[in-house]
């Protein structure tokens, strides 16, 4: 497939140990035409406590982009950020020189990681997930200047309920997803279909094809794909399946970010490469 997976993690990020070389590699096998690497900042995560620290190492990670697009001429290698809401000493992230691309994720919601199952202990589902929401919609002043909106639903992909009853649409949170939405659409900023929830118990991509819809309908064009693949083997994970709700949500073109300008290529076009 000609694309490039626009959400990976290499050594460069505190939660993986992945080699960039072996991470391209996959790409390769896979079939895709690259690989975009966006490295964990995330500030204050509270695993700081256990010493693990969601920092990059700048100088080292320009130098493995360099060295990996050296050794693959033929395929896109591009590095990115994904860059943890937190408050508005997040934004001078985004304007890492160099760049190709900038994700902007919630993953602390009043302290914890909905990651880690003490986050839902002492909530409904529904609360879980509305205070989730919430957290996003109060931190969207400073996803701007982002490229895209990191995997909303995430609340969804380590929640302790069983499948099916774990996923979270459009129908029981219009108003806040309405919020977040909307704003994303004034910012230009793009989302991005994360193809990791498919696995996990919300059973869709994050988000669901019907808040990718709304986003459509209020306007917002730019979407992108990613695995936020940790290793090797889930380099690409689920694309055909992405760029069937993708097109079911009515996109008929998906973006390719390069030094943070979006370029579009159609998703038919895609499936059939
Ligand atoms: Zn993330
Ligand atoms: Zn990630």
């Amino acid at each position: 497939m000609r694309y490039w997976d626009h959400h990976s993690h290499s050594l460069f990020s505190a939660d993986s140990d992945a080699a960039m070389a072996d991470m391209a590699a996959a790409a390769r096998r896979t079939g895709l035409s690259g690989i975009l690497f966006t490295e964990h900042i995330d500030l204050n995560h509270p695993s700081e406590k256990e010493g693990l620290f969601f920092s990059v190492d700048m100088p080292g990670y320009r130098q493995a982009i360099e060295e990996t697009r050296a050794e693959n001429p033929d395929m896109i290698i591009g590095m990115g950020l994904e860059v943890g809401l937190t408050g508005p000493e997040n934004q001078a992230y985004f304007k890492t020189p160099g760049l190709d691309f900038a994700i902007a994720s919630l993953h602390v919601v009043h302290g914890k990681d909905p990651y880690d199952g003490a986050y839902y202990e002492g909530k409904t589902r529904h609360e879980a997930y509305l205070e989730y929401l919430e957290a996003m919609a109060e931190m969207m002043p400073y996803a701007e200047g982002a490229s895209v909106l990191g995997h909303i639903g995430y609340a969804a992909k380590a929640a302790p309920y069983a499948a099916g009853a774990a996923a979270m649409g459009y129908e029981e949170f219009g108003m806040v997803l309405d919020e977040i939405l909307r704003r994303a659409v004034r910012y230009n900023l793009g989302l991005e279909l994360n193809t990791s929830g498919y696995d996990s118990p919300a059973g869709h991509g994050l988000p669901s094809v019907d808040i990718l819809a709304r986003y459509r309908e209020l306007g917002g064009r730019i979407l992108t794909l990613g695995s936020d693949a940790h290793e090797p083997g889930d380099v690409g994970r689920h694309f055909k399946r992405a760029l069937m709700d993708a097109r079911a949500a009515g996109f008929m073109e998906i973006a390719v970010f390069s030094a943070m300008s979006p370029r579009f290529i159609a998703i038919d076009r895609l499936l059939n490469s």
